[in-house]
């Protein structure tokens, strides 16, 4: 897709009513500092549209990504920061939660995690979660660039098997810096707009 114009149009909070769009909406979740800004950057052909971890004042929130108005990218809070209370993670929980039960428009879910670790029970949590509200978690293994080729599969198979995803579950290597798996990633969203 060739991406026109976006527009950071909705930003959700905690206390937040979630907006009940009527454009599709493709939803990316992962543990903070997984590569999930740098992904939607680079699937929007943007630098530095969607704030990234090393920008100070990130706060967790649902932002909601206008594509063309065509489509949302919806940038859900990144699970697993380790300096804010249990209260505060409980809350964004609830929030990821609510959103992914709630949305009558979301049609993937991507589930982002680092390449080169073991999913942690998080990301287990997390990608049990997604498949428990009845969607089927496209994996995007971030950070291709890190590992030599030859550690890909040994790679992408134990992150299968730390999900416990099926043999039929999509896993797709990407990496910001190379945009390797950015074509493969816009032709699954395209293949749903079209259906
Ligand atoms: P987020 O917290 O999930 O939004 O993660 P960010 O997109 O902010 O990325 C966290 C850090 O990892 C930043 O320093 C990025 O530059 C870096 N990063 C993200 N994706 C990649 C990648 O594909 N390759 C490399 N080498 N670094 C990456």
């Amino acid at each position: 897709m060739h991406v026109k114009s976006v527009n950071l149009e909705t930003v959700c909070g905690i206390t937040s009513t979630l907006p009940k769009n009527n454009k599709m909406e493709i939803a990316f979740a992962g543990k903070s500092n997984v590569g999930k800004s740098s992904l939607i950057n680079a699937l929007m052909n943007r630098k530095a549209y969607a704030r990234t971890s090393a920008q100070p004042g990130k706060t967790q929130t649902i932002n909601f990504y206008n594509i063309n108005d065509e489509l949302y990218f919806v940038d859900l809070p990144g699970y697993g920061y380790a300096k804010v209370s249990e209260a505060l993670k409980e809350k964004w929980g609830k929030m990821i939660e609510k959103y992914l039960k709630t949305s009558k428009q979301l049609k993937i879910v991507f589930l982002l995690v680092d390449i080169r670790h073991d999913p942690s029970e998080n990301d287990r949590n997390m990608y049990e979660w997604i498949v428990y509200q009845g969607y089927q978690p496209i994996i995007i293994a971030t950070k291709l660039d890190k590992i030599n080729r030859s550690q890909i599969e040994k790679q992408m198979k134990a992150i299968r098997k730390g999900l416990n995803a099926g043999a039929s579950a999509i896993i797709i290597p990407f990496s910001s810096l190379s945009k390797q798996g950015r074509d493969e990633i816009w032709e699954l969203i395209e293949s749903v707009i079209t259906k």
